[in-house]
Protein backbone atom coordinates (compact mmCIF):
# COMPACT_ATOMS: atom_id res chain seq x y z
CA UNK A 1 0.00 0.00 0.00
CA UNK A 2 0.95 3.27 -0.24
CA UNK A 3 0.40 6.63 1.92
CA UNK A 4 -2.70 7.91 -0.42
CA UNK A 5 -4.21 4.70 -0.38
CA UNK A 6 -4.26 4.73 3.29
CA UNK A 7 -6.27 7.97 3.27
CA UNK A 8 -4.02 10.63 4.30
CA UNK A 9 -4.90 14.18 2.98
CA UNK A 10 -2.15 16.09 0.61
CA UNK A 11 -0.38 18.18 3.22
CA UNK A 12 1.08 15.37 5.51
CA UNK A 13 1.27 13.48 2.07
CA UNK A 14 3.38 16.32 0.79
CA UNK A 15 5.40 15.89 3.87
CA UNK A 16 6.25 12.03 3.97
CA UNK A 17 7.33 13.05 0.53
CA UNK A 18 10.32 15.33 1.84
CA UNK A 19 11.22 13.15 4.72
CA UNK A 20 11.65 10.61 2.08
CA UNK A 21 9.26 7.84 3.84
CA UNK A 22 8.83 5.54 0.53
CA UNK A 23 6.32 3.13 1.37
CA UNK A 24 4.33 2.82 5.12
CA UNK A 25 5.65 0.31 7.44
CA UNK A 26 3.86 -2.59 8.43
CA UNK A 27 2.19 -1.25 11.43
CA UNK A 28 1.26 2.34 9.52
CA UNK A 29 -0.39 0.36 6.74
CA UNK A 30 -2.61 -1.70 8.90
CA UNK A 31 -3.49 0.83 11.56
CA UNK A 32 -3.65 4.00 9.95
CA UNK A 33 -7.12 3.57 8.03
CA UNK A 34 -8.41 2.45 11.55
CA UNK A 35 -7.35 5.24 13.43
CA UNK A 36 -8.68 7.14 10.81
CA UNK A 37 -11.97 5.67 11.18
CA UNK A 38 -12.07 6.29 14.59
CA UNK A 39 -11.41 2.78 15.89
CA UNK A 40 -9.30 2.19 19.49
CA UNK A 41 -6.34 0.28 18.40
CA UNK A 42 -4.09 -1.67 20.53
CA UNK A 43 -0.31 -2.19 19.11
CA UNK A 44 2.64 -4.71 20.05
CA UNK A 45 5.58 -2.42 18.56
CA UNK A 46 9.02 -1.85 19.14
CA UNK A 47 10.72 1.69 18.49
CA UNK A 48 11.60 1.20 14.66
CA UNK A 49 8.11 -0.30 13.74
CA UNK A 50 7.29 3.04 12.86
CA UNK A 51 4.61 3.77 15.24
CA UNK A 52 5.25 7.18 16.27
CA UNK A 53 4.00 7.81 12.52
CA UNK A 54 0.77 5.27 13.25
CA UNK A 55 -0.41 7.79 15.62
CA UNK A 56 0.74 11.27 15.12
CA UNK A 57 -0.32 11.22 11.45
CA UNK A 58 -3.88 9.97 11.65
CA UNK A 59 -3.69 12.28 15.04
CA UNK A 60 -2.91 15.25 13.08
CA UNK A 61 -5.45 14.68 10.00
CA UNK A 62 -8.35 14.66 12.42
CA UNK A 63 -7.43 17.72 14.69
CA UNK A 64 -6.86 19.59 11.52
CA UNK A 65 -10.14 18.47 9.93
CA UNK A 66 -12.10 18.80 12.83
CA UNK A 67 -10.40 22.52 13.31
CA UNK A 68 -11.14 23.82 9.86
CA UNK A 69 -15.04 22.72 10.36
CA UNK A 70 -15.22 24.80 13.68
CA UNK A 71 -16.80 27.54 13.34
CA UNK A 72 -14.45 29.53 16.37
CA UNK A 73 -11.52 28.30 18.28
CA UNK A 74 -12.53 26.53 21.55
CA UNK A 75 -11.38 28.98 24.63
CA UNK A 76 -9.58 28.02 27.52
CA UNK A 77 -6.52 25.54 28.77
CA UNK A 78 -7.76 23.01 26.83
CA UNK A 79 -6.22 19.74 24.76
CA UNK A 80 -7.47 17.87 21.85
CA UNK A 81 -4.84 14.91 21.28
CA UNK A 82 -2.89 13.71 24.63
CA UNK A 83 -0.39 11.73 24.07
CA UNK A 84 1.44 10.10 27.28
CA UNK A 85 5.13 8.64 27.57
CA UNK A 86 7.05 7.11 29.97
CA UNK A 87 10.37 9.66 29.79
CA UNK A 88 11.22 13.38 29.15
CA UNK A 89 13.67 12.03 25.85
CA UNK A 90 10.38 10.36 24.53
CA UNK A 91 8.44 13.38 24.93
CA UNK A 92 10.87 15.59 22.73
CA UNK A 93 11.39 13.28 20.48
CA UNK A 94 7.50 12.66 19.45
CA UNK A 95 6.70 16.44 20.15
CA UNK A 96 9.49 16.98 17.48
CA UNK A 97 7.83 14.43 14.78
CA UNK A 98 4.53 15.72 15.21
CA UNK A 99 5.99 19.20 14.58
CA UNK A 100 7.72 17.93 11.81
CA UNK A 101 5.00 16.22 9.91
CA UNK A 102 2.60 18.94 10.24
CA UNK A 103 4.53 21.72 9.04
CA UNK A 104 2.22 21.78 5.87
CA UNK A 105 -0.41 22.76 8.14
CA UNK A 106 0.98 25.92 8.27
CA UNK A 107 0.99 26.86 11.84
CA UNK A 108 -3.00 25.39 12.57
CA UNK A 109 -1.92 22.66 14.97
CA UNK A 110 -0.26 23.50 17.84
CA UNK A 111 1.71 20.64 19.62
CA UNK A 112 3.37 21.41 23.05
CA UNK A 113 5.87 18.68 25.09
CA UNK A 114 5.69 18.95 28.89
CA UNK A 115 8.29 16.72 31.32
CA UNK A 116 9.83 16.95 34.43
CA UNK A 117 13.33 17.61 35.36
CA UNK A 118 13.28 21.37 34.32
CA UNK A 119 10.91 24.59 35.30
CA UNK A 120 7.46 23.95 34.79
CA UNK A 121 6.97 28.38 33.99
CA UNK A 122 8.19 27.85 30.46
CA UNK A 123 5.93 24.96 29.79
CA UNK A 124 2.57 26.89 31.86
CA UNK A 125 3.36 29.80 29.06
CA UNK A 126 3.49 27.33 26.06
CA UNK A 127 0.16 25.88 27.64
CA UNK A 128 -1.44 28.83 27.90
CA UNK A 129 -4.63 29.56 25.26
CA UNK A 130 -4.50 25.57 25.54
CA UNK A 131 -2.89 23.18 23.01
CA UNK A 132 -4.16 21.21 20.40
CA UNK A 133 -1.35 18.05 20.97
CA UNK A 134 0.37 17.56 24.25
CA UNK A 135 2.71 14.91 24.46
CA UNK A 136 3.43 14.63 28.44
CA UNK A 137 4.75 12.38 30.98
CA UNK A 138 2.78 11.67 33.90
CA UNK A 139 4.00 13.32 36.96
CA UNK A 140 4.84 16.58 35.04
CA UNK A 141 1.11 16.35 33.54
CA UNK A 142 -0.82 16.06 36.89
CA UNK A 143 1.23 18.88 38.38
CA UNK A 144 0.26 21.45 35.33
CA UNK A 145 -3.30 20.02 36.11
CA UNK A 146 -2.72 21.04 39.67
CA UNK A 147 -1.58 24.35 39.09
CA UNK A 148 -4.57 24.66 36.17
CA UNK A 149 -2.04 24.86 33.30
CA UNK A 150 -4.34 22.71 31.16
CA UNK A 151 -7.83 21.09 31.50
CA UNK A 152 -8.19 17.26 30.01
CA UNK A 153 -11.76 17.38 30.07
CA UNK A 154 -11.60 18.05 26.20
CA UNK A 155 -9.70 15.31 25.15
CA UNK A 156 -10.67 13.60 21.94
CA UNK A 157 -7.89 11.04 21.74
CA UNK A 158 -5.51 9.61 24.33
CA UNK A 159 -2.24 7.56 23.09
CA UNK A 160 -0.15 5.50 25.40
CA UNK A 161 2.98 4.74 24.44
CA UNK A 162 5.39 2.35 25.26
CA UNK A 163 2.89 1.55 27.94
CA UNK A 164 4.75 -1.18 29.39
CA UNK A 165 7.70 1.32 30.52
CA UNK A 166 5.34 3.61 31.88
CA UNK A 167 4.03 1.19 34.40
CA UNK A 168 7.14 -0.30 35.16
CA UNK A 169 8.71 3.09 35.58
CA UNK A 170 6.38 2.99 38.68
CA UNK A 171 3.71 5.67 36.71
CA UNK A 172 0.91 3.18 37.92
CA UNK A 173 -0.84 5.98 40.51
CA UNK A 174 0.11 8.77 38.23
CA UNK A 175 -1.57 7.01 35.07
CA UNK A 176 -4.97 6.00 37.34
CA UNK A 177 -5.37 9.41 38.33
CA UNK A 178 -5.01 11.04 34.81
CA UNK A 179 -7.60 8.49 33.03
CA UNK A 180 -9.97 9.42 35.82
CA UNK A 181 -9.93 13.12 34.46
CA UNK A 182 -10.23 11.86 31.03
CA UNK A 183 -13.87 12.02 29.14
CA UNK A 184 -15.63 8.87 28.91
CA UNK A 185 -15.92 9.06 24.91
CA UNK A 186 -12.83 9.15 23.00
CA UNK A 187 -10.32 7.16 21.18
CA UNK A 188 -7.61 5.69 22.53
CA UNK A 189 -4.63 4.03 21.06
CA UNK A 190 -2.36 2.25 23.33
CA UNK A 191 1.47 1.43 21.97
CA UNK A 192 3.53 -1.45 24.28
CA UNK A 193 6.37 -3.71 23.30
CA UNK A 194 5.34 -6.34 25.64
CA UNK A 195 1.77 -7.14 27.16
CA UNK A 196 2.42 -8.36 31.01
CA UNK A 197 -0.59 -8.68 33.68
CA UNK A 198 -0.85 -4.75 34.31
CA UNK A 199 -0.73 -3.99 30.61
CA UNK A 200 -3.50 -6.39 29.66
CA UNK A 201 -5.36 -5.24 32.99
CA UNK A 202 -4.88 -1.20 31.46
CA UNK A 203 -6.58 -2.26 27.92
CA UNK A 204 -9.23 -4.07 29.81
CA UNK A 205 -10.26 -0.74 31.45
CA UNK A 206 -9.25 1.61 28.87
CA UNK A 207 -10.03 0.55 25.22
CA UNK A 208 -13.42 -0.59 23.48
CA UNK A 209 -13.43 -2.81 20.57
CA UNK A 210 -9.69 -1.95 19.50
CA UNK A 211 -8.13 -2.93 16.42
CA UNK A 212 -5.41 -5.48 17.68
CA UNK A 213 -2.20 -5.65 16.05
CA UNK A 214 1.11 -7.44 17.10
CA UNK A 215 3.75 -6.73 14.82
P1 LIG B 1 9.66 4.96 15.42
O1 LIG B 1 9.43 3.48 15.40
O2 LIG B 1 8.38 5.72 15.45
O3 LIG B 1 10.59 5.37 16.54
O4 LIG B 1 10.35 5.39 14.04
C1 LIG B 1 11.63 4.94 13.68
C2 LIG B 1 12.25 5.77 12.55
O5 LIG B 1 11.70 5.40 11.30
C3 LIG B 1 12.07 7.26 12.67
O6 LIG B 1 13.32 7.87 12.41
C4 LIG B 1 11.08 7.62 11.57
O7 LIG B 1 11.31 8.91 11.07
C5 LIG B 1 11.33 6.55 10.55
N1 LIG B 1 10.14 6.16 9.78
C6 LIG B 1 8.88 5.97 10.24
N2 LIG B 1 8.04 5.56 9.27
C7 LIG B 1 8.78 5.50 8.13
C8 LIG B 1 8.47 5.14 6.78
N3 LIG B 1 7.25 4.76 6.41
N4 LIG B 1 9.48 5.19 5.87
C9 LIG B 1 10.74 5.55 6.25
N5 LIG B 1 11.08 5.91 7.50
C10 LIG B 1 10.12 5.88 8.44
Amino acid sequence: ASFTELGLISPLLARLTELEYQQPTPIQAQAIPSVLAGRDLIAGANTGSGKTATFALPLLQQLYQAKSLESKNIKGNYVAGLILVPTRELAKQVADSIKSYAVHFNGAIKTVAVFGGVSANTQMLALRGGTDILVATPGRLLDLISSNAIKLDKVKTLVLDEADRMLSLGFTEELSALLALLPKKKQTLLFSATFPEQVQALTQELLNDPVELQL
